[in-house]
């Protein structure tokens, strides 16, 4: 290998890698009373925008402690561990505007949405937006917004799905399938493709079920936006396994 010349900074990334000498890059510094002060440095700002962002990015309090540190419960579990290594690639990876989507696939309670909760969290850490939901609720949102006064619209809902720079849809195949459902996705699926945003899906149905569920359009659209190399999700009851 050749002699390495001066490393040169990351594009984009202007003396990034120089870390506070006050605050370490927490963004707060003990002063003489020992007491956490903001610094200001300007990474203060940064800390409490990106945990406004977690806040504000649609995740259900349920899921809110979901990490992928924490998903693979038993030592020695081979497939959860490869869930968790597939998972943060995917988020030390992700970028803007150029990120492959993801297609988590598995029985119901296998954990998707664990794995998909802890992959979004981590890529609003590294300072990308972000939007969770789930689509069933979202669809009975979109029913709401038909009604007098409601107070979000069909165009704003839409508008919201596609504005993030990673769009969480969880359990995508659950809802019944009417042709004004399947529109909804195709809109919102289809956005996406078409400003190159990443798009993470979680569904419990096969491939061939999946198609068959959300339509021909859809599914081709989906499958390519959305990686399927990610290890399927073992069988056993996540959740049941959880409260041991
Ligand atoms: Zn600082």
């Amino acid at each position: 290998m050749a002699a390495k010349k001066k490393a040169k900074p990351a594009s984009g990334s202007t003396a990034a890698s120089a870390v506070c000498e006050r605050c370490g890059g927490y963004g707060y510094y003990l002063d003489e009373g020992n007491i956490a002060r903001p610094c200001d440095c300007g990474m203060y700002e940064q800390v409490v925008r990106r945990g406004s962002r977690v806040r504000n990015s649609g995740i259900p309090v349920r899921f809110m402690d979901k990490e992928l540190d924490t998903f693979q419960h038993q030592k020695g579990d081979r497939t959860r561990a490869q869930i968790v290594q597939a998972a943060r690639a995917y988020a030390r990876s992700f970028r803007k505007d150029e990120s492959e989507g993801l297609l988590l696939r598995g029985k119901p309670g296998s954990g998707k949405t664990h794995i998909a909760v802890g992959i979004l969290k981590e890529v609003l850490r590294r300072g990308f937006t972000g939007h969770y939901t789930n689509f069933n609720d979202l669809l009975s949102r979109l029913r709401d917004s038909y009604n007098r006064g409601s107070l979000e619209s069909e165009a704003e809902l839409l508008a919201e799905m596609e504005e993030s720079d990673l769009l969480v849809l969880d359990d995508v195949g659950a809802e019944s399938a009417t042709n004004w459902v399947r529109d909804r996705l195709y809109l919102i699926v289809n956005r996406r493709y078409e400003s190159a945003r990443a798009l993470l899906v979680t569904t419990n149905c096969g491939e061939e079920q999946l198609r068959a569920h959300v339509g021909e359009r859809t599914a081709s659209r989906l499958y390519e936006m959305c990686s399927q190399d990610f290890p399927l999700f073992p069988d056993q009851d996540y959740r049941l396994a959880n409260l041991r």
